[in-house]
């Protein structure tokens, strides 16, 4: 059971790329920002909850979090392992991942770092607030999940360095070109 940790700031392409990777290696991407958005748009208990943290670009609480991504690896489809996208965001999300892996019997194979620069990332989080009509587009919550990005999810790649899982990727190529790079990490990692 293996586990493939995408991590990179909002608008570094990590949906992007891993939604192309679950065919290629048979493990289907779990992102928690999309389960949120599922929960929301269907009105959920969950969704409710979720959009006070989200249209703010704060991050939802990790019990609520981790409890729904415990959920979906015990489905079926996740038996393998999976891509993780947007999750473990903090710290106390990473020690409930390494608790849940080790119940599961499953390990992190390699975490990719998707590496794009500052001003790159605001313009491509605009153009797509443009296109999708994202309710957490704007200026202001960009912003804030920038900064929230930098304060608690950045220090995960120190954790994760440590373990000598860390791979930086340019995300800065086009979208082809990232996957192939992508790929060739993972199939060295695995
Ligand atoms: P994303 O699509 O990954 O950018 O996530 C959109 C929003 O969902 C985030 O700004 C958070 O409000 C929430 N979210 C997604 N993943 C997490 C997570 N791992 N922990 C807490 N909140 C999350």
């Amino acid at each position: 059971m293996r586990f493939i940790i995408l991590i990179g700031p909002p608008g570094a392409g990590k949906g992007t790329q891993a939604k192309m990777l679950e065919q290629s290696l048979g493990l289907p991407q779990v992102s928690t920002g999309d389960l949120f958005r599922y929960n929301l748009k269907n009105e959920t208990e969950l969704g409710k909850l979720a959009r006070t943290y989200m249209d703010r670009g704060a991050l939802v609480p990790d019990e609520v979090t981790v409890a729904m991504v415990k959920d979906r690896l015990g489905q079926a489809d996740a038996a393998n392992g999976a891509i993780l996208d947007g999750f473990p965001r903090t710290q106390a999300q990473a020690d409930a991942l390494d608790q849940l892996l080790l119940q599961l019997g499953g390990h992190i194979t390699v975490v990719p770092n998707i590496v794009v620069d500052g001003e790159e990332l605001v313009a491509r989080l605009f153009k797509r607030a443009q296109i999708e009509g994202r309710a957490d587009d704007t200026e202001e919550t960009i912003r804030h999940r920038m900064h929230v990005y930098e304060e608690q999810t950045k220090p995960l790649l120190d954790y994760y360095r440590q373990r000598g899982l860390v791979v930086n990727v340019n995300g800065q190529q086009d979208i082809e070109a990232v996957q192939q790079e992508l790929r060739r990490i993972i199939e060295q990692a695995s």
